[in-house]
């Protein structure tokens, strides 16, 4: 088969690799559609190479309908169209037995600790494949992952309707955060310096706020009696966004870690004392995440099409990588990587 695998920092080759063979309790996937998540991008740019065994391809956000099943698999038919969970477990650690399989103590990632799905094939566990209806469109079925940390992300917050919402930063995961908010709900504003990406959020009918022309704070205090966010979704990963998430939470307000902090970032701890707040983390999803997203997809429940900025074709990955590395007002970037497959 087909696949673009990565080789080293900033190259992909696009190459004839042997299908993997498939284990009897695993099902062969034909892809259909495989996004480039922020992680792939960090991969693509050489600062994971810890974890990835070059030449490896990678890619994890996939759709694609069922090729093969092994002997054990019993509950899946050969064309239906499918997703992956890309999250296998150990199983036997103290934080799986807890039933938080999606943070285990020995998590591997599919499609970067093992063969990802930027490939024509893609063969996974068939306890981490979910199902999808026949009617749903495989282009919009490869935003179900992402869609997923959304659900797993607005869940973890426990937002109640009418509760006021600020999401810090509004690339793919934060406008996600932002629908998922606001379909249950929250009132959003979000907090983005892109100016491309703050069009997008109005045309999205958010409230959008550039917080280096606007004072975010003073705003969200203005809209609240004076008391600040009920929650507040760090989703920049910035130092700005980690001064600030204390200042626009209410108190007794919930904050939601979503960005990935390479580094530590000062926080105003002693607010997190005074106004008794909450801080949650929230990484990755779990399988009711996954039946969520993949239920919203499903009634087009939001404006998910406009949040695709282009696809690239399997034979184009390099292309697409270095697309999204000089254009940061890109949102999601899907690869095809079958043709004949819709
Ligand atoms: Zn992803
Ligand atoms: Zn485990």
């Amino acid at each position: 088969m087909k696949a673009a695998q990565y080789i080293k920092a900033g190259e992909i080759a696009y190459q004839d690799v042997p299908v993997s063979p498939l284990g009897d309790d695993e099902l062969r996937i034909k892809v259909a559609y495989c996004g480039i998540c922020g992680t792939d991008l960090h991969i693509f740019k050489g600062h994971m190479d810890a974890r990835v065994r070059a030449p490896q391809a990678i890619g994890h956000e996939v759709s694609g309908t069922v090729a093969e099943v092994g002997k054990n698999v019993s509950d899946f038919r050969i064309n239906e169209k499918v997703t992956v969970r890309p999250l296998d477990n150990c199983g036997t650690c103290n934080t799986c037995r807890a039933g938080f399989t999606h943070i285990c103590e020995k998590l591997r990632f599919l499609g970067i600790e093992t063969a990802g799905a930027f490939a024509q094939y893609w063969t996974v566990p068939a306890r981490l494949v979910h199902h999808l209806p026949e009617t749903l469109p495989l282009k919009l079925a490869a935003l179900v992952e992402p869609l997923a940390v959304a659900c797993h992300d607005v869940r973890r917050s426990e937002l109640k309707p009418d509760d006021k919402v600020v999401v810090s930063g509004g690339g793919p995961i934060g406008m996600l955060i932002a629908l998922c908010a606001r379909a249950t709900g929250g009132r959003v504003t979000i907090s983005e310096i892109n100016e491309k990406r703050l069009a997008l959020a109005r045309s999205l009918g958010f409230d959008a706020v550039n917080p280096q022309q606007t004072d975010l704070v003073a705003k969200v205090r203005a809209e609240t009696g004076g008391s600040g966010a009920d929650v507040v979704f760090e989703v920049s990963g910035s130092e700005a966004g980690a001064k600030v998430m204390t200042e626009l939470a209410r108190p007794r307000a919930t904050i939601v870690m979503v960005a990935i902090f390479a580094k530590p970032a000062p926080v105003d701890l002693h607010k997190f004392f005074w106004k008794e707040l909450r801080m949650v983390g929230a990484r990755v999803y779990e399988y009711e995440d996954y039946e969520k997203a993949i239920r919203l997809v499903a009634d087009k429940a939001l404006p998910l099409e406009s949040l695709i900025s282009s696809v690239f074709p399997l034979a184009q990955l390099q292309d697409a990588f270095d697309y999204l590395t000089k254009s940061p007002d890109a949102m999601k970037v899907l690869i095809q990587c079958n043709e004949e497959i819709q």
